[in-house]
C-alpha cells in the first residue's frame, strides 16, 4: 500500500445506484466535502435481464435532487421518450438513461472506483479505494445496493456455477438459447427471467413456493373509481393499503417488534409481475406452484431437483441449468468491505441492520441506506421510491450534526502517514 499524505473529507457515500447519487447529490448540495465512489447504475446495466421494463410506475421511479426538473417525467419530456405516470411501463434503457444524466448533472464528481475496505480510525474511518489509495473520512454512508446480500437455497449452494446461477448473474439469456432451464420463485425477476428465457428458445420451468403468479391489471385508461381508490389506494409500492402503509409511514415501520418488521419485509413483495407477460408466460413455460425444493444434485451434466407439495408427494426435475431468483437478504455479514470489527460493531436482528431515525447505525457516523435500510424502514428502502426519504434525511441530519464531532484531523489519534 503507498503512503497517503493524510486527505480528510467529511461525508464518503459508497454506491452509485439510485440511493448513492440522491444521497450525494443531497449532501453535496449543502456540503462540498463529499466524495462518492461506484460506477453509475451498475445494478442495473449489469444484473438485470436487458430489455425489462421497470414494475415500478414512472411517478414511483425518480432519484431526488436538492432542485427542481429532475424526475423522471421531465427527463423523458425533455427527450420527447413516451412517459406516463402509471400507464406506461418504463424501459431500464430509459431508466438508466435517466440516471446517468441525474449523474452528470448532480453529481458530477463522482468517482468510479470501489471501494475495497472501510474500518474504524480514531472518529471516523479509513476508506482504501482502487488500487489501494487511502483517506480518512469523518462519516460514511453505505448506499451499496442488492448484489451483496444475494439469496442462494442451500441446497444449491455446492453446485457447480455451469449448472447454477442466481439471478443477478442473469442479465444475458443467450447462453440458454436451446437448452432446459429451471427458475426458482415467482417474483417480478423469476418472471422477467422466464419471459426472457423463452424468447431466446430455452425450454423453461418455473418453480415456485407460492400458491400462485401474481400478474398486476392491463391499464384500462379510465379514471379509477371513487369505490375502487378507496379499496386499492394507489402507491408507488403498488396497488393496496399495505403498500400504501409500507411508502407513506417508513418512520411508523421502525416502532414495529423486530420480529415483525422482518416478517413484513420478508413477505412484502411490491409491484406485481407486468400484466404484459401474463400470456407469454403462463403460454411459454412449464409452472409448479406449491412446491418445496427439497433437494437438488448433479446428474450427469445436468440437474435434479426434488420438489415436494403441500399434501406431502414428491416429483423430480431434470434441467440442464437452475437460476435463483430467490432475491437478496440485507445481512450486514455480507458487506465483506467492512472491516470485520466494524461489523460486528453494527446492532442488527437477525442479521439486518438497526438503524436511528436518521439511518445511521449503531457505530457513530456510519449511515446505510437502500435494501441495507429496510430492517429498520421496510419495503419503501427495496424500491428506488424510498431514494427520496432517506437522501433528504441523511442529509439534514449530516448537515444538523456537522460540527457537533471533532474532525479526525484534529484528533491526536490519525497519524500522518499510513503504511503497510
Ligand atoms: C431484476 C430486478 C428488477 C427490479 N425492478 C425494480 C423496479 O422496477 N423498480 C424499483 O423501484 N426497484 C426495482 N428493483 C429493485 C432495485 O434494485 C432497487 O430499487 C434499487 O436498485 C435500489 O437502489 P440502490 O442504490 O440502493 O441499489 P443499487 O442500484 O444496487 O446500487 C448500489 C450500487 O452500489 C455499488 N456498490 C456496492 N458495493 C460497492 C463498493 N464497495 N464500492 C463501490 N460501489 C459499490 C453497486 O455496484 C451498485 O451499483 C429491481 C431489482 C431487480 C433485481
Amino acid at each position: 500500500m503507498t503512503v497517503v499524505g493524510q486527505s480528510s473529507i467529511d461525508v464518503a457515500v459508497i454506491g452509485a445506484g439510485p440511493y448513492g447519487l440522491s444521497a450525494a447529490a443531497n449532501i453535496g448540495a449543502s456540503d462540498r466535502s463529499v466524495r462518492i465512489f461506484g460506477r453509475p447504475l451498475q445494478t442495473w446495466t449489469d444484473t438485470m435481464p436487458a430489455g425489462m421494463k421497470l414494475k415500478s410506475d414512472g411517478f414511483a421511479s425518480n432519484l431526488s435532487a436538492p432542485a427542481p426538473g429532475a424526475s423522471l417525467a421531465e427527463f423523458c419530456r425533455d427527450r420527447g421518450i413516451p412517459y406516463h405516470d402509471t400507464d406506461h411501463p418504463v424501459s431500464l434503457q430509459t431508466f438508466v438513461a435517466y440516471g446517468q444524466e441525474f449523474q452528470r448533472r448532480f453529481v458530477p464528481y463522482l468517482e468510479t472506483a470501489d471501494v475495497q475496505h472501510v474500518e474504524q480510525w480514531g472518529d471516523g474511518f479509513k476508506l482504501t479505494v482502487g488500487e489501494g489509495q487511502t483517506f480518512l473520512a469523518r462519516r460514511v454512508v453505505l448506499a451499496v445496493g442488492v448484489t451483496h446480500f444475494k439469496v442462494m437455497p442451500k441446497q444449491l449452494m455446492d453446485l457447480p456455477a455451469s449448472l447454477v446461477s442466481h439471478s443477478a448473474d442473469c442479465s444475458r439469456v443467450d447462453r440458454f438459447a436451446g437448452r432446459s432451464v429451471a427458475i426458482l420463485g415467482a417474483g417480478a425477476s423469476a418472471i422477467d427471467l422466464a419471459a426472457a428465457l423463452i424468447d431466446v428458445g430455452a425450454t423453461t420451468t418455473i418453480v415456485a413456493r407460492a400458491g400462485s403468479i401474481r400478474f398486476n391489471s392491463e391499464p384500462s385508461g379510465r379514471r379509477p373509481t371513487l369505490l375502487s381508490q378507496l379499496a386499492n389506494p394507489k402507491s408507488p409500492l403498488g396497488p393496496g393499503w399495505r403498500s400504501r402503509f409500507a411508502s407513506s409511514m417508513p418512520q411508523a415501520y421502525r416502532h414495529l417488534p423486530d420480529r415483525l418488521r422482518l416478517a413484513i419485509l420478508h413477505r412484502h413483495l411490491g409491484p406485481r409481475s407486468a400484466w404484459y407477460l401474463r400470456d407469454k408466460v403462463l403460454g411459454g413455460a412449464n409452472i409448479f406452484v406449491a412446491q418445496q425444493l427439497e433437494e437438488a444434485g448433479v446428474a450427469g451434466d445436468r440437474i435434479r431437483l426434488k420438489l415436494r407439495d403441500e399434501s406431502g408427494s414428491s416429483k423430480s426435475l431434470e434441467v440442464e441449468h437452475v437460476i435463483a431468483a430467490t432475491g437478496y437478504w440485507p445481512q450486514v455479514e455480507r458487506l465483506h468491505f467492512l472491516d470485520q470489527k466494524l461489523r460486528q460493531a453494527i446492532r442488527h436482528s437477525e442479521g439486518v441492520p438497526i438503524l436511528s431515525r436518521y439511518f445511521e447505525t449503531s457505530v457513530v457516523g456510519l449511515y446505510a441506506t437502500g435494501l441495507t435500510a429496510a430492517g429498520s424502514f421496510g419495503p419503501l428502502m427495496r424500491f428506488v421510491a424510498g431514494a427520496d426519504y432517506a437522501a433528504r434525511r441523511i442529509s439534514r441530519h449530516l448537515e444538523k450534526t456537522r460540527g457537533s464531532r471533532h474532525t479526525l484531523v484534529a484528533g491526536a489519534t490519525v497519524p500522518q502517514a499510513i503504511r503497510s
